[in-house]
């Protein structure tokens, strides 16, 4: 499978959309979310709810009855993959049995459901990385997605499903992306990708990432100019349209005034130096 890891706003539902064009990786949303959506039979991004979408209907199929009933397992999940949890896994804190086998199992039915060799989850949450590659029975890639904090900031100022102010986006940001730093630096399978790079030249960014995954004899095929959405899980409000488009411009740029982009920028600055900011 393919894992993408990141902060929230970093452009990781576009990435995963314009994969899934890709013959051989079928996106599947952010899995963390699955028991709930499970659980709540909630609706899928193409509008119909899990046990009537044509990708999911098939794949519930495939699993099995005590993990439709899921109260405890969502709590269990929801305990496992939190955030502060992080610091525990890197030193080596083992996860439940119960947890391994359930993901592998709902994993293993999405992967009867599609034809396609690759399964991505863009959860994001490292927590559930560090979880799932240690999970013997999967062979995972993680894609960490990095972007500037002040298109981050300017991201979660606008009226999104999870607004959050400056203050709260900068420890926010600076947390998840310290642990993004090192768990790209410690864990091979973890290729780190910039936003920017990606919005201004997509073709480019995606050959990297097939070269990572090893399918770098299906890179050189153009990306289409615009993208369908996959049945995915969660992820912004960007999966509600139909067609995608990939856009370079950074409005904080215009958006934010001057010293507001400056104070952000030193508000995680080691951060902004490592990953090639400049202010
Ligand atoms: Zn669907």
């Amino acid at each position: 499978m393919i894992y993408l890891l990141g902060a929230g706003r970093s452009g990781t539902t576009l990435l995963s959309a314009v994969l899934h064009a890709h013959k051989n990786i079928h996106t599947l949303g952010e899995m963390h979310q699955f028991p709930e959506y499970l659980g709540e039979n909630k609706r899928c991004s193409c509008g119909r709810s899990l046990d009537k979408c044509e990708f999911w209907s098939l794949a519930i199929k495939d699993m099995s009855p005590d993990l439709l009933k899921t109260q405890d397992y969502k709590d269990e999940l929801n305990k496992a993959e939190a955030h502060s949890r992080i610091p525990g896994y890197l030193l080596g804190q083992k996860s439940k049995k119960r947890y391994d086998k359930l993901q592998t199992e709902i994993l293993r039915a999405c992967s009867k459901a599609t034809k396609k060799k690759w399964l991505l989850d863009s959860s994001k949450y490292i927590s559930r990385f560090l979880l799932l590659n240690r999970n013997g029975e999967l062979n995972i890639k993680g894609i960490y997605v990095v972007r500037d904090v002040r298109g981050v900031v300017e991201s979660f100022g606008k009226n999104v499903q999870t607004p959050k102010g400056p203050l709260a986006t900068l420890v926010y940001y600076g947390l998840i992306n310290a642990f993004g730093e090192v768990v790209s630096r410690l864990f091979a399978n973890v290729l780190k990708v910039r936003y920017e790079d990606f919005v201004r030249n997509p073709e480019n960014v995606v050959e990297k990432i097939l070269n990572h995954l090893n399918e770098s004899d299906t890179a050189g095929d153009t990306l289409p100019a615009e993208f369908s959405m996959p049945h995915i899980i969660g992820g912004n409000r960007m999966k509600s349209e139909r067609q995608i488009r990939i856009n370079p411009e950074e409005q904080w740029r215009t958006r934010l005034p001057r010293w507001k982009q400056i104070a952000y920028y030193i508000g995680v600055w080691p951060l902004m130096i490592i990953n090639g900011y400049k202010v």
